[in-house]
C-alpha cells in the first residue's frame, strides 16, 4: 500500500496538461487544451484538457478524469501503477508498506534506480572522453566530420569510449560502484579468470533517453573497421531499457514535434 501521503504529493505534482502532453499533441484553446481524443477515433479534436482544473474530458466519447486516471486507462495500468508511473516522472520517492508485493516491488525499484545511476555515470563518462586527447582525435573529429555541431553534441549528449580494454572498469571502480549493475546495463562483461572489461571500445557513443531524458541505453558506432566486432553495438534488453518501446531522439524533439505538428522518422542515430 502507498501511504495517503504520497498518493497525495504525487496527484499534487502531476500537472494534466504535462501527463497527457506526453501522450498527445495539445493545442491552446482559450483556458484549455485540446486534442485529438486518444481513446477513440476522431479526426475533429474534442478532447479537452483544464490545466486549472486538473482534469480531461472527451465531448466525442465522454471519456472524463484527472492524471491518475488517464494513466489507469491510457495504459492499462492499476491505481498504484498509475501513481508509481508518476511518482517516477515528477521524481517523488513514495512511503509505501511492508506488504508482501510492495516489497518485491520496492526491489525491483532499487534494481532499477542502481541500473539508471550506473548508466548516468557511464554517459557522464563517454561524454568526458570525447574531450581528452584521444577522443578530440577519433570521436570528436567524425562528428565534426559529419558535420555535428558543438549544440548537437551536448544537446545528445555524444561521447567517446576509449580503446583500452578497460577504462570504463578502471573509471567505475575507483569510485566503488558496484560492477554488477554496469555488467546488467551490458556495458561491461566478466572474464572466466574473474575481471572485467568494458564492451564499448573505440566507438562514438550515443546515448539513448527515455521521455523524461534518463538515459537507459547506448548505441556505439566503430570507428575502425574491425570485422570481429558489430559496426554498430547497442545495449541488450535491461529493467530500463525496452526497445520496442523507445525512439532514438524523441526527448530532444517532442517539445517542437508538438509545436510544428510534424514529425519525421528516419533509420539511424547520425540521420536523426
Ligand atoms: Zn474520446
Amino acid at each position: 500500500m502507498i501511504s495517503r501521503q504520497s498518493i497525495d504529493a504525487v496527484i499534487n505534482a502531476s500537472a494534466i496538461d504535462e501527463v497527457v502532453g506526453d501522450y498527445i499533441a495539445l493545442k491552446k484553446r482559450g483556458a484549455n487544451l485540446l486534442g485529438r481524443c486518444p481513446f477513440h477515433d476522431e479526426k475533429t479534436p474534442s478532447f479537452t484538457v483544464s490545466p486549472s482544473k486538473g482534469i480531461y474530458k472527451c465531448f466525442g466519447c465522454g471519456k472524463a478524469g484527472n492524471s491518475v486516471s488517464f494513466l489507469m486507462e491510457h495504459d492499462s495500468l492499476s491505481f498504484a501503477d498509475a501513481i508509481r508511473k508518476l511518482a517516477s516522472k515528477y521524481n517523488i520517492v513514495l512511503e509505501e508498506d511492508n506488504a508482501v508485493n510492495s516489497e518485491a516491488y520496492n526491489e525491483q525499484q532499487r534494481k532499477r534506480e542502481a541500473l539508471l545511476i550506473a548508466l548516468e555515470f557511464a554517459k557522464k563518462y563517454f561524454v568526458e572522453q570525447l574531450y581528452t586527447e584521444e577522443g578530440k582525435r577519433v570521436g570528436d573529429s567524425y562528428f565534426r566530420e559529419r558535420g555535428f555541431t558543438k549544440q548537437t553534441i551536448d544537446d545528445f549528449d555524444l561521447g567517446y569510449s576509449p580503446q583500452a580494454w578497460d577504462s570504463l572498469v578502471k573509471a567505475a571502480t575507483s569510485q566503488q560502484f558496484n560492477l554488477d549493475h554496469f555488467v546488467e546495463a551490458g556495458l561491461i562483461k566478466q572474464r572466466e579468470d574473474g575481471g572485467y572489461f568494458d564492451l564499448f571500445r573505440h566507438r562514438v557513443i550515443f546515448p539513448i533517453h527515455d521521455l523524461t531524458g534518463k538515459v537507459i541505453a547506448f548505441g556505439g558506432r566503430q570507428l575502425v573497421k574491425d570485422e570481429k566486432s558489430p559496426k554498430y553495438l547497442n545495449s541488450p534488453e535491461t529493467e530500463v531499457y525496452h526497445k520496442s518501446h523507445v525512439l532514438y531522439g524523441i526527448f530532444q524533439s517532442k517539445k517542437t514535434i508538438k509545436q510544428v505538428n510534424n514529425c519525421y522518422l528516419v533509420e539511424g542515430y547520425t540521420d536523426v
